[in-house]
């Protein structure tokens, strides 16, 4: 038989590469698998086509997990930084957007060359376009079954990510390896996806397309952001935010005058009594918006005409308007899967299983998902060095 390899990655994502370029310029011999035709297809598509690559204020607090010190020490060993520094050395030209986001100036498949570069200079072997039929543990290694050919490895990395967007090539097969060596998987759901609303919103949907600057609410958690209001419901980055944290059945409150300051309607109505109650919220808000809200208020009308009472109570309710989602777009609209293989499973310094030696896990598919604004791929660029720097350790 072939001579087993140091390392087998399974999944050529960002995760993936990252921990086969890794372990490979530190001498490795590893094999990088991935069932599409071409690897890192969600980092083609991702950023608007530009690559939101990492955040600057990368911090742990802004990532979801059952165990939010797990993320800890990857993230504290390979930060946006490290990341910086290897897009300048490909002299890649990039710009900060808003919120510390970082992208291409050009196009993200800069960032794919980037990663198959290191990755073909580190002696990394990368096979395409068949599924992985089977994977079997004996005689000490880890045995891969793909197109009728066994592979073997001292270790087994997996990288295949989650199932959001399914239509390019995502599937849960992390979780059913994980499973098939008895780890457990905090449930996968949907994150940083839209939410549907029901029929009795049916007013909000004629807004379809605009969208404005709100202070999204869920329990304690809020991001201010845009909301985009959409044919079935309600998007954007604040929207997308907070979904990952939405549990089903609950209601978020969406803030639509964040600056206003208390009392200010009224003060309005007492320097313009003749005013309209859409004019003046149409001030601060698009127009069409300001129309549904002051019909959903029933506040039509010139605003000498209402009371104080009936003002304040308004201003309350623009300040926390509840929104009781039916749902969400689901795994076909979202853009990470929150839950995976759990986090108490793995060494968080080095991603392996704790109970299984020479499995490790990285990426998405563990139970560790980021906010919205390359926060996901700072987890993919850092858990992916842990496991490929641990992987030339042990
Ligand atoms: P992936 O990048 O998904 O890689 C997994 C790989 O495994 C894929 O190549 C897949 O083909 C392969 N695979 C799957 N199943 C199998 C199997 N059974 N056998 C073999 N191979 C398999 N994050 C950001 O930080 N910034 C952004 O700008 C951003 N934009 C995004 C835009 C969109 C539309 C989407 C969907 C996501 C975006 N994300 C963004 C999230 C980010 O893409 C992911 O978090 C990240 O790609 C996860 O990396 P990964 O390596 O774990 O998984």
């Amino acid at each position: 038989a072939a001579q087993p390899y140091d390392a087998i990655v399974l999944g050529a994502g960002a995760a993936g590469m990252m921990c086969a370029l890794t372990a490979g310029q530190r001498g490795l011999r590893v094999l990088l698998i991935d069932h599409g035709d071409a690897p890192g297809r969600k980092i083609l598509i991702s950023g608007g086509g530009r690559c939101n690559f990492t955040n600057l204020h990368t911090a742990p607090d802004r990532y979801l997990s059952a165990n939010p010190h797990f993320a800890k020490s990857a993230l504290g060993r390979y930060s946006p930084q490290d990341f910086l520094t290897l897009i300048e050395r490909h002299g890649i030209a990039w710009h900060e957007k808003t919120l510390g986001q970082l992208f291409c100036d050009g196009s993200a498949r800069q960032i794919v060359d980037l990663l198959m570069q290191e990755c073909a200079e580190a002696g990394v072997t990368l096979l395409l376009g068949h599924p992985v039929a089977a994977i079997a543990q004996r005689d000490g290694l880890f045995h891969v079954t793909r197109n009728g050919i066994d592979l073997a490895a001292r270790a087994l990395v997996l990288a295949t990510g989650g199932p959001a967007i399914p239509k390019l090539g995502a599937t849960g097969f992390a979780y059913d390896v994980a499973r098939q060596f008895g780890l457990s998987v905090v449930q996968p759901r949907p994150a940083l996806v839209p939410f549907t609303l029901g029929a009795e919103e049916a007013l909000f949907q004629s807004l379809s397309g605009v969208a404005t600057e709100v202070e999204v609410h869920w329990q304690k958690t809020r991001f201010r952001e845009a909301a985009l209001f959409t044919h079935k419901g309600l998007s954007g980055p604040a929207m997308l935010q907070i979904s990952s944290y939405w549990q089903h059945r609950t209601p978020i409150a969406v803030d639509f005058a964040p600056d206003a300051a208390p009392g200010w309607l009224v003060e309005h109505k007492q320097r313009q009594p003749r005013g309209a109650v859409r004019r003046v919220l149409a001030s601060g808000l698009p127009a069409r918006l300001a129309e549904v809200l002051a019909e959903r208020l029933g506040l039509d009308g010139e605003l000498g005409t209402i009371t104080d009472k009936r003002l304040r109570a308004a201003e309350a309710q623009l300040a926390r308007w509840p929104f009781q989602p039916n749902g969400t777009e689901g795994f076909a609209k979202a853009e990470v899967t929150a839950g995976g293989i759990a986090t108490r499973e793995l060494s968080s310094r080095t991603m392996m299983a704790t109970r299984v030696p020479g499995l490790y896990a990285i990426g998405e598919c563990v139970d560790v998902t980021g906010w919205l604004g390359g926060y996901n791929f700072q987890w993919a660029w850092a858990s992916g060095w842990a496991a490929g720097q641990a992987l030339a350790e042990a």
